[in-house]
């Protein structure tokens, strides 16, 4: 045997740092909620929901993205959502999990954002009975503006009793400068928000800088084309600031050429901080255990990396020490 099989990488407690709440609605669900709310996708056949989960670009996956959200039309629809996605991550032994939510989309589709926003928090917190404990990250739509980025900042200030540690900026990666959101985000740092951004997914690795230097990210959403710049790589390992990496995501969305070794070899031979993520699971077909199976298969790890994977992601968290320990304790580290 060359690496752990996915058998022996089940019973380990995992941690996930990008996931998004949206995006984990499966294609089973879609087409419930097409038929709860008598949506226009039953018109289109019976295959409609697979043809649009089949996307192979990232404009594709987009365009699934804002389907799937179309479809979330009330607060019970997000209630069910996330119920389902705790779920999911409990029966993989997930422990703990910063997921990410897109409070500025209710606005968009005529949804009361904090009846909805309210309705997820409270479902993430009847997670942890059942072994896994959430934190939220409000994400933002970049293609956005920075208007509904503010909101965003807003409603995570607002509710950062109640289990919402960070601000994250997400959505086309190209369609605007990560200057247009750095008061937001400088802001969200002076009330004491931790700060993550998609970059360097589909741009290249000056968008990883933007990320640094415009909105101060402390973590970096994806990041694959970091490795083209040997001083941002360099930058990387000394502040101890990851990626967190996806493999299926890169795939799907043409991130990375399907027909390529996945960078996370590299990522990992340089001895670049990362974290291992599902990002889109449902949108995706995939799940934790599973970008975990492609990573032993392409690092050639065994259980133990992948217990030292969990140590490291732990500290990657947007959690207080005192936190980090409970968490701790519940890994068997304590
Ligand atoms: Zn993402």
């Amino acid at each position: 045997m060359t690496h752990a099989a996915g058998t022996e990488l089940r019973d380990i407690s995992k941690i996930e740092t990008h996931l998004h709440l949206e995006g984990s609605l499966t294609e089973q669900r879609l087409v419930a909620l097409a038929s709860k709310h008598q949506s226009s996708l039953l018109e289109k056949g019976p295959d409609a929901a697979a043809q649009l989960y089949n996307f192979e670009t990232f404009t594709g996956f987009l365009n699934a993205y804002k389907v799937c959200c179309e479809h979330l039309k009330t607060p019970e629809d997000y209630r069910q959502l996330t119920a389902e996605l705790l779920q999911r991550l409990a029966d993989q032994h997930c422990v703990y999990a910063e997921i990410l939510f897109t409070p500025s989309i209710c606005p968009r589709f005529g949804l009361p954002a904090r009846e909805v926003i309210e309705a997820v928090l409270e479902t993430g917190r009847e997670g942890q009975p059942r072994g896994i404990q959430v934190r939220w990250i409000f994400d933002t739509v970049r293609q956005w503006g920075a208007d509904p980025c503010w909101q965003t900042l807003e409603w995570a200030l607002q509710y950062r009793d109640h289990g919402v540690v960070g601000l994250c900026i997400g959505g086309d990666e190209a369609s605007q400068p990560a200057r247009v959101f750095r008061d937001v985000f400088e802001s969200a740092e002076k009330a004491g928000l931790h700060r993550s951004a998609h970059a360097g997914e589909i741009c290249d690795a000056r968008s990883v800088w933007h990320a640094i230097e415009e909105l101060r990210a402390e973590r970096i959403g994806h990041g694959v084309h970091a490795l083209e710049d040997p001083l941002l790589v360099d930058y990387l390992i000394r502040h101890s600031l990851p990626l967190e990496i996806s493999i299926t995501s890169n795939f799907r969305t043409g991130a990375v050429d399907k027909d390529c070794v996945h960078p996370i070899l590299e990522i990992n031979r340089r001895g670049i901080p990362f974290t291992l993520n599902s990002d889109d699971p449902g949108l995706f077909r995939t799940s934790l255990q599973r970008e975990w199976e492609l990573a032993a298969g392409i690092l050639g790890w065994f259980p133990e990396q992948f217990v030292e994977l969990v140590r490291r992601t732990l500290r990657y968290t947007f959690l207080t020490e005192d936190e980090r320990e409970q968490i701790r304790a519940i890994l068997g580290d304590g």
